[in-house]
């Protein structure tokens, strides 16, 4: 069994998105910081003999490019991870999950200071 295979995903908040592995560990990290993970040519460039050249379209903030539209398995190796911008050629290996869930994972604090702020917003509206 590949113990980087995360045994639940899910999205408690439509902007967060809770991994849990088998080996215990567990962590919530916002739906930007997986996007800004994505590792598809036209977010982080394409490697054309041996140099990293950037795509311009990278930069560019569209609507619903942080909000997730649909994760689907990939064989047993990835998730390919879509968004409401339309953006769906990300294809996250399990390697990769893990460590963008180790290095953005946020705190209990930075939650529930994110859900204070949503029921904040909901209330003004
Ligand atoms: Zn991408």
């Amino acid at each position: 069994m590949n113990v980087l295979i995360p045994r639940k995903i899910h999205s408690p908040r439509p902007y967060l998105i809770a991994f849990e592995w088998a080996d215990g560990f567990e962590a919530t990290i916002s739906t930007e910081s997986l996007r800004n993970a994505c590792p598809c040519a036209s977010c982080k460039g394409e490697t054309i003999m041996g140099k990293t050249v950037m795509l311009p379209a990278m930069q560019t903030f569209k609507p619903g490019m942080f909000e997730l539209a649909g994760i689907n398995p990939v064989g047993n190796y990835a998730i390919q991870v879509g968004w409401r911008d339309g953006h769906n050629t990300g294809i996250y290996p399990w390697e990769l999950l893990r460590t963008t869930a180790e290095d953005h994972a946020l705190s209990e604090e930075k939650i529930s200071e994110l859900l204070r702020r949503e029921k904040d917003a909901q209330q003004q509206s």
